[in-house]
């Protein structure tokens, strides 16, 4: 792709040609050349970064603190079952509004940051501090080669940020209504009591593990993790799945299954939390297995200058003041926040990962306007 000469200061023509790269999870499709040959003429030093079957990039411009870093991915959800209006990827405008999927959830983000960005850099090229880039192939999918593999290169070759913005989609019913400055912890966990297999008319030969795991989801299902705290909403419990390997109606089965996910606040540590489980069980069944995998801790960016520097931003050009919420998935920012403050800020996320995912035009602007003052006022 050549630019055309000036630099890219309209997210659209950006945000199309992001939508129209395929760039399933983990493709990559074109998708962080179109990112690279924004930031090229703007004067970023790029790095393409290959791990695994994934495509990153890292780009900076500047070498000096304080170093602003904003983190984002180009990878997409499949776009699913028929029945889209338009082509997923054919990056229609209509109604208002860019259609396609990752118009929302991400590269409609990464597109208004690219355009703040220009914004900026044509009133500001000699800048102090330095501003980064972290786009990633692999968020939407295992997150393995992605945002973690790159903040170690990162932290390896003298890159670390003093503060990080995800531009993931967070907005509510308006842009600018909802920033996330923390996600709870997310535990999957495993249960498996083991029983003696038989037939249920000589039930003396069998011992059935049914009953043991009733007992079990009713002790789980009883224990009070906490309360909330003023950032977060209380820590939960849910089964996901209870089975057993058979559905035959005259056997007493040798084994019964559950699966449970806890998200937690940040009271909590996930490895507490299984051992917590594992002593539950074992009380009731001590011969019962607990597998376990932690997905994230939970986290918090607490008060401080990069919540009011988001917030005035967003207030200046919305009139809205944000509601700093810890609500929803985890984002990429559970990694980053091992280096530096971190909060989300993104397009309004009523679509993603749905049919039809779209992004209205006048938010691409607004928010491509919202980064711009959210860069000038981090870099000083
Ligand atoms: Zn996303």
């Amino acid at each position: 792709m050549t630019e055309a000469a000036g630099p890219a200061t309209d997210p659209l023509p950006i945000a199309q040609a992001l939508i129209r790269c395929r760039s399933v999870t983990p493709a990559d499709d074109g998708a962080l050349g179109v990112v690279e040959d924004a930031l090229r003429p703007l004067g970023f030093a790029c790095h393409r970064l290959r791990f695994g079957e994934v495509e990153n990039l890292f780009a900076r411009r500047g070498t000096g603190a304080p170093h602003f870093c904003y983190a984002g991915h180009t990878d997409v959800v499949p776009p699913g079952d028929k029945g889209w209006t338009d082509d997923p990827f054919a990056a229609a405008v209509r109604d208002g509004a860019l259609h396609g999927r990752g118009a929302c959830d991400m590269k409609g983000g990464i597109a208004a940051f690219l355009a703040g960005l220009a914004d900026f850099i044509e009133a500001r090229p000699d800048h102090t501090g330095s501003v980064s880039l972290l786009i990633t192939g692999d968020e939407e999918g295992l997150a393995v080669d992605g945002t973690v593999r790159v903040l170690e290169w990162m932290a390896a070759n003298g890159h670390t940020p003093d503060m990080a913005l995800v531009g993931e989609p967070t907005s509510r019913a308006r842009l600018g209504d909802i920033v996330k400055i923390g996600r709870r912890g997310t535990v999957n966990m495993w249960i498996t009591v083991p029983g003696t297999q038989g037939h249920v008319a000589y039930p003396h030969r069998t011992d059935n593990p049914i009953p043991r795991l009733g007992r079990i989801l009713t002790a789980l299902g009883a224990l009070h993790l906490d309360d909330g705290t003023g950032a977060f909403d209380a820590s939960n419990l849910e089964f996901t799945a209870v089975g057993t390997p058979t559905k035959a109606t005259n056997i007493v089965p040798g084994a019964a299954t559950a699966q449970l996910n806890i998200r937690f606040n940040d009271l909590h540590r996930g490895e507490e939390l299984v051992e917590l489980v594992r002593r539950t069980v074992a009380q009731i069944a001590p011969a019962a297995r607990v597998e376990a995998r932690i997905s994230g801790e939970a986290f918090l960016t607490p008060p401080g200058p990069l919540h009011e520097l988001v917030t005035q931003a967003i207030r200046e050009e919305t009139g809205i003041t944000p509601a700093l919420s810890t609500s929803g998935g985890t984002s990429d920012g559970r990694f980053l926040i091992k280096l530096c403050p971190v909060i989300d800020l993104g397009l309004p996320n009523a679509t993603m990962h749905k049919l039809d995912e779209a992004a209205a035009i006048e938010d691409l602007h607004k928010l491509t306007a919202i980064y711009a003052r959210i860069i000038r006022s981090a870099l000083g």
